[in-house]
């Protein structure tokens, strides 16, 4: 091959290049969010390669999601490395499983579990306990966590007490269900997510040929977001690796938001302890975020409690000065919304793109109100890491139509054939006007563009090679790339970066969400959430919160505990509501509440003339109390210096 080396270090600085440079061997890298680590361990095999250490073939590279997974091959080939696998841990054990199937297993592969709540349902079923949806979510959840953290069912109490769980169901009837899904599961001869991953541990230790084999052909590995690695990816990990050392690790103690699903950051802050002769790196220049972005950053994470050694990195800023971080509070969410999509549409009439905007938000229910608020402004946007896209009725059509046509292999040009397909499902020559046929056509032309994607990617992609890719993609919830705002969960967001982001919601009762009140733990994942959130703006950043849900909405949200010493003093959202009310004087003609002598503003004041807040009838001691407590309100709004 060809030697380069030049211009492909070009541009990072010394901690990186001491990174990349490093011999073959057990390499960590422990940094903040934004210093470059993926940009680092991507140069690491670039240059591995170019120096003839391992082909490219023979690298093994693995991310957190399918989007990061495809910037890694986007970013190798720019470097001129070509077939160096880049792949999430299912992706890889996937393609791996599929591949040493007729040997460990014997007969065809097996499918994909598609339904997983009808399997889980049906378990619950049969074990006698309740079976509505969100009760199943819960169930299923917790499944999810005992498979990643290698726990059968038999176990599943006991390590359920240990974990301090808190479980959807009595523990003894979590286990029932456990097994009566994976009995359910296997008469099916399907496999889940989790499946995937056991299976290819359990073929690489318990079959030696294949681990052989497997270890001849890869001998380089590469672990993107470390700090969020399971038990169960851990043994892959271990059993990809055999006796060897040739892994490289990068991740963020701080970035850890996947506890909860069994994740631990102890591996990547121990990895000296099981590598002694590891090159370690620290880098701490954060080339991502204007200064401003980066110092709300450390203040945000400098209030965690107990942060475990290795994690105490400060960021220093390395781009130049940009706006101040936004703060408002807003009467409801809808105004929340409004005021969200009104600043998007003035950042893109700025120039910025819509691609590089994100409404980024803690549960997938405040997707709704944004894509409203975005639609009525005709702003295009892309709901990401939700179960929207795949739960269209028409994507699901369309899936099930290239499912069937896979199966009789028509050989064609992909992207024309699967357009030919999605015709009779809607897609016409020109989108129609709007509504929910506009909706749909949206739909099926992205699951167009995705067949020119993989194209452009595997210039050999079939019909049925692309039914698997969407297969995965629902699996993984990662819907196809549409030209538009992104809104996604902030799990979802972890790893990427836009220009503007918009932390929206940010109430006590979603962030923290309510579920972690009074569990110290879960409240340091849920600050970290949102500093993994803060750290995805390069510019523009935005936090936002809303006093009621619904317009006019009675019940009072107090804003988040995590915005308190982060706001600064001289920014008006420091101050509380009601003195910010007299500055705003611009209410035509004051009106008061009849109740509490409030003055009423916006869309808060109801028909009857009162704060959404007011009970309809008080006594006048009632009264006298309640101005108390607003009283009492108003001073603990206040932040402290
Ligand atoms: P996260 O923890 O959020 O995953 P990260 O540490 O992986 O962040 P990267 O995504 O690799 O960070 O880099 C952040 C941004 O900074 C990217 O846009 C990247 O191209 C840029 N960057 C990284 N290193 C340098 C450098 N030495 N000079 C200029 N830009 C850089
Ligand atoms: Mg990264």
């Amino acid at each position: 091959g060809e030697h380069r080396p030049t211009d492909l270090l070009a541009g990072l600085d010394p901690d990186q290049l001491a990174a990349v440079r490093a011999p073959r061997g057990p390499v960590c890298v422990l940094a903040g969010a934004g210093t470059g680590k993926t940009r680092t361990i991507v140069s690491r095999i670039a240059a591995l390669v170019r120096a003839g250490h391992v082909t490219a073939g023979q690298v093994l590279a693995v991310t957190f999601t399918t989007r990061a997974a495809g910037e890694m091959r986007t970013r190798l080939r720019a470097m001129d490395v070509h077939g160096a696998q880049a792949r999430t841990f299912h992706a890889a054990a996937w393609k791996q499983l599929r591949y040493f199937w007729p040997r460990v297993v014997g007969d065809a592969p097996w499918d994909l579990l598609d339904g997983k709540l009808r399997l889980v349902g049906q378990a619950a079923h049969r074990a006698g306990t309740g079976t509505e949806r969100e009760a199943l979510r819960d169930l299923a959840g917790e499944i999810e966590w005992a498979k990643a953290s290698l726990i059968g069912p038999e176990d599943y109490p006991a390590a359920a007490a240990r974990a301090r769980r808190d479980p959807p169901a009595a523990p003894e009837l979590v286990a029932k269900v456990y097994a009566g899904y994976e009995a359910l599961k296997n008469d099916a001869r399907v496999l889940d997510f989790d499946d995937l991953l056991l299976h290819t541990a359990a073929a690489l230790e318990e079959h030696s040929a294949v681990a052989e084999e497997f270890r001849d052909r890869y001998r380089c590995f590469v672990v993107d977001e470390y700090q969020d690695v399971t038990p169960l990816q851990q043994r892959v990990l271990d059993a990809w690796l055999g006796e060897r050392d040739d892994l490289t690790v990068v991740g963020d103690a701080n970035q850890t938001i996947y506890s909860f699903a069994g994740a631990s950051p102890r591996p990547l802050l121990d990895f000296t302890r099981r590598f002694p002769e590891a090159t370690v790196v620290r880098l701490e220049r954060d080339y991502r975020s204007t200064p401003e972005v980066v110092s709300l950053a450390n203040r945000v994470i400098g209030a965690a409690r107990d942060r475990p050694a290795g994690s105490r990195l400060r960021l220093i800023g390395q781009r130049p000065p940009g706006p101040n971080p936004r703060f408002a509070e807003y009467d409801d969410e809808p105004a929340e919304a409004a005021a969200v999509a009104a600043r998007i549409r003035e950042l893109v009439d700025g120039g910025v793109a819509l691609s590089e905007v994100a409404v980024l938000f803690r549960v997938n229910a405040q997707s709704e109100v944004y894509e409203q608020a975005l639609t009525e402004l005709d702003i295009p946007y892309l709901v990401r890491g939700g179960e929207r896209f795949f739960a269209r009725q028409e994507v699901r059509q369309a899936m099930a139509a290239l499912r069937t046509a896979a199966g009789s292999d028509p050989g064609g040009e992909l992207p024309a054939l699967v357009r030919a397909l999605l015709v009779p499902l809607g897609l016409t020559e020109e989108p129609p006007p709007g509504g929910r046929q506009r909706e749909r056509w949206e739909s099926l032309l992205a699951l167009v563009e995705l067949a020119e994607e993989l194209v452009a990617t595997e210039p050999g992609a079939d019909l049925r090679r692309y039914a698997a890719e969407l297969e995965q993609r629902a699996q993984s919830q990662h819907p196809p790339t549409v030209e538009g705002v992104t809104l996604a969960s902030l799990h979802a967001a972890k790893g990427l970066e836009w220009d503007a982001v918009f932390l929206v919601g940010l109430v006590e009762g979603t962030m923290p969400i309510q579920h972690a009140d009074g569990d110290d733990a879960a409240i340091e994942e849920e600050r970290r959430l949102l500093y993994v959130g803060v750290t995805r703006a390069r510019v523009h950043l935005s936090l936002t919160w809303a006093l009621a849900r619904a317009e006019g909405g009675k019940r009072y949200r107090r804003r988040s505990r995590f915005l308190y010493g982060v706001i600064p003093d001289n920014d008006p959202a420091s101050r509380p509501a009601a003195s910010r009310q007299r500055e705003q004087r611009v209410v035509e003609r004051p009106r008061f509440c009849r109740v509490c002598g409030d003055q009423l503003h916006g869309v808060m004041p109801t028909k009857l003339g009162r704060c959404s807040d007011c009970p309809a009838d008080l006594d006048e001691g009632l009264l006298d109390r309640l101005r108390e407590w607003r009283m009492e309100r108003s001073k603990a709004l206040r932040v402290p210096a």
